[in-house]
């Protein structure tokens, strides 16, 4: 077991420092407040190489592991929530399943506009009465000669109406009627019969729209069909979307580390009763239980990142366990820390000038998004004591 990173990736560690401490931290409010795509961060991401960074080197990529990606995620985050998590989907998300199921063509498009378009592809599961319950979802993709006819709506999609690329869960009926469980299918943005609906005014992470995605008699090509595999169909999606849950842990890490930076640094100026805050004792457990909570959640999940087994067609994805582990943990700790930086605040904390109270609402979003914690703790709970989940096929 080696805790050292390589020369290599303390330079992008530097590089992901360095960019979101120039280029993305002055920004972070307008994404904010205006509900802006930060499409300039996007730009100059994708000129430093940070998206698709795992996508394999035959189609343009730099076939990086995942703990690189985790590691850039971490650093961005400190001071762009939003400009982080756009790092997630454009490395792991849909991409992951597309690279790990999808077809040669498919792969090769979605590299394209990643690498070529600063395109986020989305990921389309919950529906209004299926989150958690994913297998209750209602869209269905009904094959008709050699195309589908798909039908349903879906919500909450992160970055629905930005992004070109669209992977939906749908239950598949084949063109003999017969259900072939849930399945995965790629819908491009201006496929006709696919509209966008309500864009949810979110607590937090504000820059990238949360929107409703509507289906209605929308035909699209065999081509596109990801997954349908009526036994493991919906088992290899959930596979695919651990590497997100690590994406969307390390987001919440960063945040809560950005924070906790910004706590100590104040701490060492701000005085009362005569004295600096950092001289309490009181404070300074605070500081140091914040500390143990950030230091026990990066190891989750880089360990999470570095075990990522090479499961299907090459594609690096995290075990279902140390995935869910790492992700409830990091959340729920997270969580705390920031809440308990912009403490050290006082009112200022609370206050828009400052970006902490941004911080607690952005990061409150990863106890819920890419799988709740009670979720996560069903999936540990079923690993713990072998029971198997009930995918209803
Ligand atoms: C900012 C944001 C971004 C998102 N982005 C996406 C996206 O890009 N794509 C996408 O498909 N979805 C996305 N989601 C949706 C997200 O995945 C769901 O909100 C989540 O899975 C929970 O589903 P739900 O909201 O329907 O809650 P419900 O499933 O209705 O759950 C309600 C409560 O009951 C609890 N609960 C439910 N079942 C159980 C159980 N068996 N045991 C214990 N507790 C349980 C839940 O933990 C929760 O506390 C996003 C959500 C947010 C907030």
């Amino acid at each position: 077991m080696d805790f050292q990173l390589t020369s290599e990736q303390k330079m992008l560690v530097e590089l992901a420092d360095k960019l979101g401490k120039n280029e993305f931290a002055s920004k972070a409010a307008r994404w904010d407040k205006n509900h802006e795509y930060p499409w300039e961060n996007v730009e100059i991401m994708r000129q430093a190489g940070l998206l698709g960074m795992t996508i394999p080197k035959r189609f343009g990529g730099r076939e990086r592991p995942l703990i690189d990606v985790v590691l850039v995620i971490e650093q961005i985050a400190k001071y762009c929530g939003v400009t982080a998590r756009i790092v997630v989907e454009t490395n792991m998300g849909a991409l992951g399943s597309i690279m790990a199921y999808g077809t040669e063509a498919q792969q090769k498009l979605v590299a394209k506009r990643i690498l070529e378009e600063g395109d986020k592809p989305a990921i389309g599961m919950t529906e209004p009465n299926a989150g958690t319950d994913l297998t209750a979802l209602k869209s269905t993709a009904v094959q008709k000669g050699d195309h589908y006819i798909l039908n349903g709506t879906k919500h909450w999609i992160t970055g629905g109406t930005i992004s070109n690329t669209h992977l939906i869960f749908a239950r598949i009926i084949d063109k003999n009627g017969v259900d072939q469980g849930i399945g995965g299918i790629l819908v491009d943005k201006g496929t006709p019969g696919f509209t966008f609906g309500k864009i949810e005014d979110a607590m937090g992470l504000r820059g990238i729209p949360e929107s409703e995605l509507i289906f209605e008699d929308c035909e699209v090509s065999e081509e596109n069909i990801v997954v349908c595999d009526r036994k493991e169909g919906f088992k290899k999606l959930m596979n695919g979307y651990n590497a997100q849950r690590i994406g969307a842990g390390t987001v919440s890490l960063g945040i809560a580390q950005g924070a906790h930076d910004l706590a100590i640094e104040y701490m060492k100026q701000r005085e009362a009763f005569g004295k600096k805050i950092s001289e309490f004792q009181g404070l300074q457990w605070m500081v140091a239980e914040a500390e143990m909570k950030l230091n026990a959640s990066r190891l989750l999940l880089y360990r999470a990142a570095c075990n990522a087994q090479h499961l299907a067609n090459n594609v690096m994805l995290p075990q279902m366990m140390e995935a869910s582990i790492a992700k409830a943990f990091t959340a729920h700790a997270s969580f705390e820390v920031v809440s308990d930086s912009l403490q050290m605040f006082g009112a200022a904390g609370y206050s828009r000038d400052l970006p902490l109270e941004r911080m607690l609402r952005d990061v409150r979003m990863f106890q819920i998004g890419g799988g709740t914690t009670e979720a996560q703790m069903n999936m540990i709970s079923r690993g713990i004591f072998k029971t198997r989940f009930d995918y209803k096929k």
